[in-house]
């Protein structure tokens, strides 16, 4: 099996989750004590954080592919940038290294047109949902795209930023997530991208009839077919 390289802290309440659901897939497609190689470099989000507020997106790109360097050197067979939003600066990250770089949107595009849906909704942070680079990926697939109007795209970008990147999970904060999945889902979409890495852990497919596409472990699962690929029987 390949080594899966993780660049991740972006926040690290998503990253644990990354980790659990690579090695829990590994070890039910292999089976016995199977684990996944996994070299990992965790960043401290908070310096992330402040590089987005101000729009330093040259910075940010720079800190990322220094890391990406990092985790390549330190064995990784291809990487997964453990965040929705930061898939901004990719093709800097990834021409900074030699092993192919899994992106996020391309692996969640993949699974929701596999279940027939074209018309999709998005949550994720103001960058995810408002900008070309997430956006202009889905429909490059030849998915539709439907995002909340500006006021709850506050609430959702909020939430992230202020609780679930902290760990925390409000009751209230996943009424307000239902009610925009719901208001997606009758402006014409079929199913709705849990489009950042951390709304997974507020909003689970009981909580909604509409269908819902969790990022992080469309991504981390991904990584597993990916690392498994050609090699893992061969190797014992
Ligand atoms: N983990 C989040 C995402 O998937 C947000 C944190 C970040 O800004 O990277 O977009």
């Amino acid at each position: 099996m390949k080594t899966i390289g993780l660049l991740g802290g972006m926040s690290w309440e998503s990253t644990e989750i990354y980790y659990k659901l690579i090695n829990e897939e590994t070890a039910r497609v292999r089976g016995g004590l199977h684990s996944a190689p996994i070299a990992m470099f965790s960043v401290d989000f908070q310096a992330v954080e402040a590089l987005q507020k101000i729009g330093d997106w040259d910075g940010a790109a720079a800190m990322l592919a220094g890391k990406a360097k990092q985790i390549e050197s330190a064995g990784a067979d291809l990487l997964l940038i453990c965040t929705n939003t930061m898939h901004k600066v990719a093709d800097e990250v990834s021409a900074a290294i030699d092993i192919p770089l899994l992106h996020i949107a391309d692996a969640t595009a993949r699974a929701v047109l596999a279940s027939g849906v074209e018309t999709v909704g998005l949550l994720g942070t103001r960058f995810t949902m408002e900008q070309d680079f997430y956006v202009g990926r889905l429909k490059q697939h030849g998915l539709s795209v439907v995002v909340p109007p500006e006021p709850d795209r506050e609430i959702v970008h909020r939430v992230i930023f202020e609780e679930l990147c902290l760990g925390e999970i409000r009751d209230d904060s996943r009424a307000h997530y239902v009610r925009i999945v719901d208001d997606l889902a009758s402006r014409g979409a079929e199913a709705v991208i849990e489009g950042c890495t951390e709304i997974g852990m507020l909003i689970k497919q009981q909580h909604t009839a509409v269908p819902l596409f969790d990022t992080t472990a469309i991504h981390a699962h991904a990584a597993v077919s990916e690392a498994l690929a050609d090699t893992w029987k061969a190797i014992p």
